[in-house]
């Protein structure tokens, strides 16, 4: 199968941040990926900014040097990383300063795309919205792109949301999260909404319960402090998770249009249930094989901050009435993995002697590692010996349904800047999106923070709490295997 490259135009694409972690490991790579399937057109410009001194033979060392670190050395063609190299310049600028924004100014043509990374911290996000208008470096045409976090709870979310109104319009902004630029996540939709198979089965009369989980072998050293304000719940759950929870539970929308499918993730966001504080099971990691324990990762005894967390949520609608959502993300588990998986319900009446409960078909949807999706049919176990089942994988793997074309599958960064450049707000939340959210998540942290509640210790390289495998034992389910 031979993957179809559509170029984008020529565009001026300017990397706040452009020396950080973000821009050295995704952003660039991701950009010299593209540039060398063809896609990205060698009249692109890329603009890196940031306070460090030095001109643009040494941002392009730096750059030659990221793409050394983070790339395989077999994905660098010598001749191509020149000429992506040749593509980049620097600007030295403080986002909180007015030096360097007429240097800026001056580099803009006026007759390509122009697109603004925000690749810094939240911090600098309005002060650099803010100086790309009063300078005149950005027009009504230029597309901003913001990182996450965003916001910390409704009230930083909105007032975000509100200076970034004042100087570009809600068309032009475009909050990444890099989940949705996952090839999986958009499969899910063309597999839901491009067959016929599935779609009158997607609802609360077939599927028994659905479950989320995002495992992380790490820790949070490193981050410990930054990463102890936030929790699990804000920086998991509150966007790619539920962003996650929107694409599977959300309404067929009327075309594959931005507006058209937000509306209909708005929907779903707004249709939450609250979560009763049964429903939660939150956690902490101790002393183990990966290294020191979460309380000593972040060098607070006393913090009670979640590095696992699990739950039961209902989308309180007429597809989903009934229906669990079961969430999990934690840090330090036994794998590092991400999966949805659909479990449907069993048939009504087994004409075989089998237990009920024993076979269900699940359809599961990797998105790391090894993206791909995987339906578990029931079929007869092959042989004599009389009517047997055995549960068997329908596989798709991407790998294997592409062959040598897999490896060329865009990372999840490259291909939502490539829709930037294309104008395409499809796979970034819109405003109101991330606002819902918040405006759901907030309530559940004030409950457990007023109840004073204590997180559970879990160990390193397990799947979490044991509450958290009671969460659905209670329900007569139980968790799928974290694996990767
Ligand atoms: P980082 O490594 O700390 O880099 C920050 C960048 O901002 C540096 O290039 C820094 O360069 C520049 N900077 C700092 N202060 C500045 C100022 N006043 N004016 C202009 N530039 C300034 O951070 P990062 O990890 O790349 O993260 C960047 C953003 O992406 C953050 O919002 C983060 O939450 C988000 N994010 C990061 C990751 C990741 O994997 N790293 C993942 C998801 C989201 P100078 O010091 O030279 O100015």
């Amino acid at each position: 199968m031979v993957a179809r490259i559509i170029p984008v135009d020529p565009f001026d694409l300017v990397i706040f941040g452009g020396t950080g972690d973000l821009a050295r490991r995704k952003i660039l790579p991701g950009l010299y990926r593209r540039l060398a399937d063809g896609q990205m057109p060698p009249e692109a410009r890329l603009i890196g900014a940031a306070r460090s001194g030095g001109g643009d033979s040494e941002f392009r060392e730096s750059v030659r040097k990221a793409l050394e670190e983070f790339m395989p050395a077999d994905a660098l063609d010598q001749k191509v990383l020149e000429q992506f190299l040749e593509m980049i310049s620097y600007v030295q600028i403080d986002a909180k300063g007015d030096k360097g924004w007429a240097k800026l100014r001056s580099k803009m043509r006026e007759d390509v795309v122009n697109v603004f990374y925000f690749s810094v911290a939240p911090s600098l996000f309005e002060p650099i919205a803010e100086r790309l208008k009063q300078h005149g470096v950005a027009d009504d045409e230029a597309r901003i792109v913001v990182e996450k976090p965003f916001g910390q709870d409704l009230e930083t979310a909105r007032a975000l949301n509100a200076s970034l109104a004042l100087h570009f319009d809600e068309t032009q902004i475009y909050r990444i999260d890099h989940y949705l630029g996952k090839e999986t996540v958009q499969n899910l939709m063309a597999v839901r909404f491009g067959n016929m198979l599935f779609e009158p089965l997607w609802n609360s009369q077939y599927i028994d319960h659905i479950q989320i989980t995002v495992a992380e072998t790490v820790g949070v050293s490193g981050r410990g402090e930054y990463y102890d304000r936030i929790g699990a719940m804000r920086d998991m759950v509150q966007n790619h998770i539920l962003q996650l929870l929107c694409l599977i539970a959300m309404e067929p929308p009327s075309r594959y249009s931005p507006d058209a499918v937000r509306d209909e993730k708005l929907k779903v966001i707004r249709a939450l249930d609250p979560v009763e504080p049964d429903d939660i099971v939150r956690g902490q990691y101790g002393e183990g094989p990966g290294g020191p324990s979460y309380l000593d990762d972040v060098g607070d005894p006393r913090s009670r901050t979640e590095s696992f967390i699990a739950m039961r949520l209902e989308v309180s609608n007429w597809r989903w009435a009934g229906t669990p959502f079961y969430l999990r993300t934690g840090k330090r588990l036994k794998a590092r993995t991400s999966e949805i998986a659909i479990v449907f319900k069993d048939a009504p009446h087994s004409i075989f002697d089998v237990p009920r409960g024993r076979h269900s078909n699940v359809l599961s949807i990797r998105l790391q590692p090894n993206e791909g999706m995987q339906l578990g049919v029931t079929i007869k176990e092959p042989g004599p010996g009389g009517m047997r089942l055995i549960d068997v994988p329908l596989d798709m793997s991407f790998a294997e349904a592409l062959g040598e074309r897999a490896s060329e599958i865009p990372d999840a960064y490259e291909r939502l800047i490539m829709d930037v450049v294309r104008g395409n707000q499809t796979l970034f939340m819109r405003g109101d999106e991330v606002e819902a959210a918040w405006a759901w998540t907030d309530p559940v942290i004030a409950g457990w923070e007023a109840r004073g509640h204590i997180p559970s210790p879990y160990d390193q390289g397990s799947s979490g709490p044991d509450d958290a495998l009671m969460l659905l034992h209670r329900d007569g389910r139980r968790w799928r295997e974290i694996r990767s």
